[in-house]
């Protein structure tokens, strides 16, 4: 007998389990049943490519025994089986898959969602148990080995002479507490009663012994007889008759086959029939999975084709930007054993893929349409995987998804969609404006900002993939984005572009003294009144904006790009009279004050200072002054 430890993530995680306060206890049968089943899939999915392995689809089941004197739940399967290594690995390592986001973070949050987030799967069997014994005998042609542990000491292999190729899973059930009546689960109609509600649809028979009576011939009399029946109706979830599925029954089977805690914001079942046949069971979650905006994310539906699932994650059913859609395709019009490769081609996976897309539109439509706060929930988790979508290939979806898109409106404060936008617009308004910082109370504090929105609504952009999407769009509904920091948004009257121009032409020889002393980081120094209260701001000429400039420049790329930037002073303020007296009487004040001025239009506009000793030096010595 080997004796092992578990590896301090499954300590941590096993220890939770045992000392668990979750009460949903029961679960622990329907992650065992579903990893039986899991094992079975594996086991007849390999056999349709190799004909030496002879599996009938008829004998593959799963079998429940309970034996309440000795106090055990047996659960049997004839999956692929484990191998000693494979014991080692699978059950001694929290599980692989995806689910070690176990950080300190975690440590406050109660256990409930510990739980949800892992999926936790086969440690869950400690919840109930104080003793958890696993025989295994692999498809590969390996001896059979027995994984035995009591808790978070460890565990032990053994050999074992399991000749039958699968995996029985004995569970010691823990005895009765104050809090919880362990021994309820040693019934048959407590038995019964989970695998109703959890474990119905599982697509091979869940077996198990019960007692029925009948009355004995030639007698009045009853007698009680033993027999093995199946539980589950083993019809999947998504075959089942739409009118006849409980919303229960609809988050129950996400919440356990997605791995979430949480249940769904919106299901959508629904069946196609024409030149493909399918159906589909497809979920919107309520909030982003913790790695969604991570490279390790993965999209993609279960694929079933006739009954067997063929691929769990496929990729080639969604979109990128339609990525947080999980869910379930079942169609017959795919051949079974069919490679990663050969199935991409595939013409009519390639026409359901297409058609899906197009229903989660229209289900994202009706939904801000009818339940809009709703939908912002929606927006809030995956709104910049849609902005993400209208950007990348060239903008070749952007005509899709612009009507998905909302931005924070100055004058809504709140989310708005550019439908809305344009038709608040004014009859001769030409131009969406927005503009772009880090958050909305910046935004909104951005000088140009603060002129402009009494006039006319802005658009409030605050995450770096927002302009991006906007000038991919170019334009919504014939009307033109416009930034409101660049030189083109000037509101001004006749009059006071007249007064401007004067102001620019006297003190010509001023401002281009400033842009000599500011040394090429400026392409113009003006005076503006585009201004309201703020003595001075940048603004851009040209393509590239200042918070472009900032996305481009923070990647890890050696492309640096300069936004064209105009220095412009608020004609009305009073530092616009202080500038001109002192180039008149003291040059090297003049000097220290353009510096400074230029300094504080930067941080305003939330770009960074190269040289911040020397921007307090100027100030300090200003002050000292
Ligand atoms: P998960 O199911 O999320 O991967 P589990 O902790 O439930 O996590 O299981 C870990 C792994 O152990 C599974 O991925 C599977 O490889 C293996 N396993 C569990 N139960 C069985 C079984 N009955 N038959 C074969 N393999 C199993």
């Amino acid at each position: 007998m080997k004796k092992r430890e578990f590896k301090t993530e499954s300590k941590r995680v096993l220890d939770l389990m045992i000392n668990s306060i979750y009460t949903n206890k029961e679960i622990f049968l329907r992650e065992l049943i579903s990893n039986a089943s899991d094992a079975i899939d594996k086991l007849y999915y390999l056999s349709l490519t190799d004909k030496k392995m002879k599996v009938n689809r008829n004998d593959l089941k799963i079998r429940i025994d309970v034996d309440k004197d000795n106090r055990t739940i047996t659960i049997t399967d004839n999956g692929c089986g484990m191998t000693e290594k494979e014991l080692e690995n699978n059950l001694g390592v929290i599980a692989e898959s995806g689910s070690l986001h176990f950080k300190e973070e975690n440590k406050d949050q109660s256990d409930v969602n510990v739980i949800g987030q892992f999926g936790v799967g086969f440690y869950s069997a400690f919840m109930v148990s104080d003793k958890v014994t696993v025989e295994s005998k692999s498809y590969l042609d390996e001896p059979a080995t027995i994984w035995e542990s009591s808790g978070v000491e460890g565990y032990t292999l053994s050999p074992s002479t399991k000749k039958e190729v699968g995996t029985v899973i004995t569970l010691h059930i823990k005895e009765d507490t104050e809090d919880y009546n362990y021994s309820d689960l040693l019934t048959e109609y407590k038995i019964r009663d989970i695998v109703k509600k959890y474990s119905d649809y599982i697509s091979y028979p869940i077996m198990m012994e019960v007692e029925n009576s009948r009355k004995k011939e030639d007698s009045d009399e009853y007698e009680t007889y033993k027999e093995v029946v199946t539980i589950n109706s083993m019809v999947p979830l998504w075959k089942k008759d739409k009118k006849k599925i409980k919303n229960e029954e609809y988050n129950n089977f996400y919440t356990d086959k997605f791995y979430d805690y949480e249940e769904p914001l919106k299901v959508m079942h629904f069946n196609m029939e024409g030149s493909v046949n399918f159906t589909a069971l497809l979920y919107i979650p309520s909030h982003a999975p913790y790695d969604y905006y991570s490279k390790e994310y993965e999209k993609g539906l279960q694929l079933y084709t006739n009954g067997v699932l063929i691929m769990d994650k496929c990729h080639d059913l969604l979109p990128d930007y339609f990525s947080f859609v999980k869910g379930v395709i079942d169609t017959e019009d795919i051949p079974l054993n069919i490679s990663r490769e050969t199935l991409q081609e595939d013409k009519n996976l390639k026409l359901i893929a297409k058609s899906i897309e197009s229903r989660i539109k229209k289900e994202l439509l009706e939904l801000l349409d009818k339940d809009r706060e709703k939908y912002e929930e929606f927006y809030k988790a995956f709104g910049m995987g849609l902005k993400f979508g209208i950007y990348n290939d060239y903008g070749m979806n952007k005509d899709k998804l612009q009507d998905l898109v909302m931005f924070y409106s100055s004058k809504e404060e709140k989310l708005v969609t550019l439908k809305e936008y344009v038709s608040r617009m004014k009859k001769d308004d030409e131009n969406i404006y927005y503009a772009c910082g880090e958050s909305i109370s910046k935004v909104s504090m951005l000088p140009q900002v603060e002129r402009i929105k009494d006039s006319h609504e802005v658009l409030y952009l605050t995450e770096y993939v927002d302009e991006f999407a906007v000038m991919t769009l170019h334009e919504f509904d014939g009307k033109h984005f416009v930034n409101v920091s660049s030189e083109s948004t000037d509101l001004s009257t006749e009059e006071e572009k007249e007064h401007i121009k004067k102001e620019n032409t006297d003190n010509k020889d001023m401002l281009e003294k400033m842009k000599e002393v500011l040394e090429g980081e400026v392409s113009d120094v003006r005076f503006t009144s585009k201004l309201k209260n703020h003595p001075v701001c940048l603004t851009t000429e040209g393509e590239v904006s200042t918070s472009m400039e900032k996305v481009i420049n923070a990647m890890p790329t050696d492309e640096k790009i300069k936004a064209n930037m105009v220095l412009e002073i608020n004609v009305s303020h009073k530092i616009s009279d202080k500038l001109k007296e002192l180039y008149k009487k003291d040059k090297d004040e003049f000097v220290k004050y353009t510096k400074v001025i230029y300094f504080e239009a930067r941080l305003i506009e939330g770009l960074p200072i190269d040289n911040p000793t020397e921007m307090s030096n100027l100030m300090c010595d200003i002050m000292a002054k």
